[in-house]
């Protein structure tokens, strides 16, 4: 017989409300949610009193075991996975990389063999760099990924020479893409970005003081408005990955609004409502390098202000070590990224509920993110868009039990020492956060419990997306 296990005593958020009540999970699914206290026979008690019971953390946008083609993270997925579970994260959309001469499938069986370790399951993007050229058989290429389980791709405006689209490459795929597939796009204007890096490297300016001036803001803001037109004109669906500014959540706003639009979505990260670029100026500058960069304070993402525009908070985490970090001291060669799995739930709830909730006491006019919002930024929305929902995304019965039972008592400083990266660092050492991640269930199974791991490497499933539907918007 499937084991039987009841979370008793948490308040449970659920897509539309906060409840109390107790959550029957039989095998990997939820089977239903109960009166507090009612009678089970023979089921295993997860205690939650005192706790907020969540969907686990779906993050669609994650870069374990990267391979840039120039820099590589040292992590692997049993790493990767296991900072993540740590951090309620019970399911990564990450990516596969389409390397030059690679057909999509060829790409997809070299990635899927590297995550075999994982801890939790997972789904995958493809990074798209050599599309067939031909109409007709890009579109057969695109139609041939999305029926091997991956409807999304992604695509830069920036990174020469290995991730670099043009205009023409941009919508040539825009184009190709079917309807039922959604394209990830990473904005920033590659003349804008490297004009200012030239202009400082020929003034001697490559320490990383300079990382955040020679990637502007305006650069971001340009390339998202420039992708948007082309993905209307072409008729694709898109979504904004990692927006580091206000001004380009304004920007998808807007056009949002126009009834001719494709779908679109965005994200941002909480290094961009965390953290600004006075960190460039300060003693530990390499611990944030990433592109996009830290924004100037009057740019910063206002997450209480942009939440209902927002699709999802992802990380963009990469566990580059400190070694790797400070090998060259020149932000033209330092590799970019931030790890972020393990903090991303305790830093979101922090921001958007906790300290909402202080200042607004405090007399400010902010609101705090109603939970089941939150739910939606952290959990459903992602899974919604990249073809995983109701199976994952939220506490609803025949969805698998990924669970977050979190505690949302307890003052917490985050400290390097305490995460399960090899990073080595933390880009938010010190910050004190409100709650910890009490208990991680992934389909049913206890997995993280009190600050230990229980799970076997190998225990995570690929998750075949289904293709895209657009949702609200
Ligand atoms: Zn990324």
């Amino acid at each position: 017989m499937a084991k039987r296990l009841v979370i008793r005593g948490g308040r449970v958020v659920t897509p539309a409300d906060v409840i109390e009540a107790d959550v029957l999970i039989v095998g990997e699914k939820i089977a239903a949610l109960l009166a507090p206290g009612e009678e089970v026979s023979g089921a295993e008690t997860v205690d939650a009193g005192g706790c907020l019971v969540f969907p686990g953390v779906v993050d669609p946008h994650t870069h374990i075991q990267l391979d840039t083609g120039i820099y590589q993270t040292a992590d692997d997925w049993e790493i990767g996975t296991r900072t993540a579970a740590f951090g309620g994260v019970t399911t990564v959309v990450d990516f596969a990389t389409q390397f030059e001469g690679m057909t999509f499938p060829e790409a997809l069986q070299a990635r899927l063999a590297e995550c075999k370790p994982a801890l939790i399951d997972y789904g995958l993007h493809m990074m798209v760099t050599d599309l067939p050229h031909d109409p007709a058989q890009a579109r057969r290429w695109l139609e041939e990924l999305r029926d091997l389980g991956v409807p999304s791709i992604k695509l830069y405006t920036t990174y020469r020479p290995n991730y670099y689209a043009d205009d023409a490459e941009l919508l040539h795929t825009f184009r190709a893409m079917p309807h039922d597939m959604l394209a990830m796009i990473h904005c920033e204007n590659d003349a804008l970005v490297t004009d200012a890096t030239q202009r400082l490297v020929e003034a001697g300016k490559t320490s990383w003081a300079y990382h955040g001036q020679a990637r502007p803001p305006e650069a971001e803001v340009e390339a998202i408005q420039r992708v948007i037109y082309l993905a209307k004109v072409a008729g694709a669906a898109v979504y904004i990955v990692h927006n580091s500014t206000q001004e380009s959540v304004w920007t998808v706003a807007r056009a949002q609004q126009d009834p001719d639009q494709p779908p679109l979505y965005c994200e941002t990260c909480p290094q961009y409502f965390w953290l600004d670029d006075s960190r460039y100026a300060g003693p530990r500058a390499e611990h944030f390098i990433l592109q996009p960069p830290l924004r100037p304070k009057d740019w910063l993402v206002d997450l209480l202000d942009v939440w209902p525009v927002l699709s999802a908070v992802s990380t963009d985490h990469c566990d580059y070590t400190l070694a790797q970090k400070v090998e060259h001291q020149e932000f033209t060669k330092t590799p970019g990224g931030l790890p972020g799995l393990e903090t991303s739930f305790q830093l979101t709830y922090t921001y958007g509920v906790h300290l909402a909730e202080q200042r607004r006491e405090a007399g400010e006019d902010v609101q705090p993110i109603p939970l089941p919002e939150l739910a939606r930024l952290m959990s459903a929305d992602p899974a919604r868009l990249f073809g995983l929902y109701p199976q994952k995304g939220a506490i609803l019965p025949g969805s698998d039990a990924d669970v977050l039972i979190y505690d949302p008592m307890p003052d917490v400083t985050i400290r390097a020492a305490d995460l399960h990266v090899l990073a080595g660092y933390s880009p938010y050492e010190g910050v004190q956060v409100k709650g910890k991640v009490r208990t991680v269930l992934s389909r049913g199974q206890r997995l993280i419990h009190d600050g230990a791991l229980a799970g076997e490497p190998g225990r995570g499933r690929f998750l075949r997306g289904q293709p895209f539907r657009p949702f609200g918007g």
